[in-house]
């Protein structure tokens, strides 16, 4: 335990995303909100990825995308989002080529592929893979829209294509940000997130954890930007159903869970707005569920019956263990529970918000 610092006042929760998730009710919706076109057959009943891995060919029969919606289903996923990269047209990569106006096509309607599935079964969102400019880095960065139709970014600044996606009432994210900066040097993303409100967040696993100081990245803008503009982390496979040498398979591996009430397309992208998810990561293993986090006046409590170990984080540090944490134990502005299962299987709490009050002598 860290001492209390608080002698001198009290510290409480300002801002819990699941204050208001009704845990009992609620659906546990496996999402996946970045992944591409089959680049390569892929069996739609298959639980794990299938393309041959022994040699690196792409064969000519590619998968269509309803095999790939089957295979999530299949999986036990509850709604996906296939966010083909913006220079991607049926299959055929124009990277580089000036712009033309097919580039601006989603994977979008799903009914394409005969897939216009009841919300029941999985719920469709629409999105894209879309790059724009930002100062500190060489070339673009990548951003992922969801719930509008924009597919093509067209080399405007980050800025501007993440503004172009609120006006078209969809959220956005940044996906894989350890592939760009370090934890050091995140200074251009808080402007982004002070001056885009749909910016939900980031990714801070992708696929077989490709980037893991994302997580570091994710804590330091947790901390600089504070309680007035949470940071939410999505998890993501960016499945491109390609052959991939063994242990760097992307099938399956992270994934956002949502807590629905109501399963549309419009609460999804409300929960994505809110906070009302956790993310996993399986590894070798199987990601713990989270049952519950839970609130009062001084603690803060996680159900998540099948983790072996809880470790709370505040600021990049990990500040105590157990399924329960004392708020005025806590020395940073959030904190937030990993729940580790075997075989590096884990899953992470979006943060929770705490204010410290000064007493009155
Ligand atoms: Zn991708």
């Amino acid at each position: 335990m860290t001492p209390n610092h608080s002698k001198h006042g009290s510290s409480s929760i300002s801002h819990n995303p699941y204050a208001d998730v009704n845990w009992t009710e609620t659906t546990h919706c496996l999402s996946q909100f970045h992944l591409h076109e089959p680049r390569n057959q892929i069996d739609p009943h298959s639980a794990s990825h299938d393309p041959p891995a022994e040699n690196f060919t792409t064969t000519t029969e590619r998968s269509t995308p309803s095999e790939l919606i089957d295979k999530y289903q299949h999986a036990g996923y509850g709604s996906l989002a296939i966010t083909e990269h913006e220079y991607y047209v049926d299959g055929t990569k124009h990277k580089g080529e000036p712009f033309f106006e097919e580039l601006e096509e989603t994977s979008w309607p799903w009914s394409r592929w005969d897939r216009d599935r009841s919300p029941n079964e999985m719920i469709p969102i629409q999105g894209a893979e879309l790059r724009g400019t930002i100062d500190g880095i060489d070339g673009l960065h990548d951003i992922v829209n969801l719930g509008t139709d924009l597919g093509h970014g067209r080399e405007r600044s980050l800025l501007k294509v993440a503004t172009d996606i609120v006006m078209r009432g969809g959220v956005s994210f940044l996906p894989h940000p350890g592939k760009y900066v370090d934890p050091d040097s995140i200074e251009l993303y808080v402007t982004m997130f002070q001056q885009v409100d749909s910016l939900i967040g980031i990714e801070v696993f992708n696929a077989h954890d490709r980037y893991p100081s994302s997580r570091a990245i994710w804590d330091v803008l947790l901390t600089e930007l504070g309680s007035k503009r949470p940071v939410w982390a999505v998890a993501n496979d960016d499945y491109h159903a390609r052959p991939r040498p063994a242990g760097s398979e992307r099938f399956d591996q992270s994934r956002t869970v949502l807590l629905l009430e109501t399963r549309s397309p419009s609460n999804v992208i409300e929960a994505l707005q809110q906070g009302h998810s956790y993310v996993q990561y399986n590894d070798t293993g199987v990601a713990p569920k989270i049952e519950s986090v839970s609130v009062d006046d001084e603690l803060v409590r996680i159900e998540a019956p099948s983790a072996s170990t809880v470790t709370w984080i505040s600021a990049g540090e990990a500040v105590d263990t157990g399924t329960e944490i004392t708020v005025s134990d806590v020395p940073n502005q959030y904190v937030r529970a990993e729940a580790t299962g075997r075989d590096g299987a884990v899953s992470c709490t979006q943060p929770l918000y705490i204010e410290q009050t000064a007493s009155t002598f």
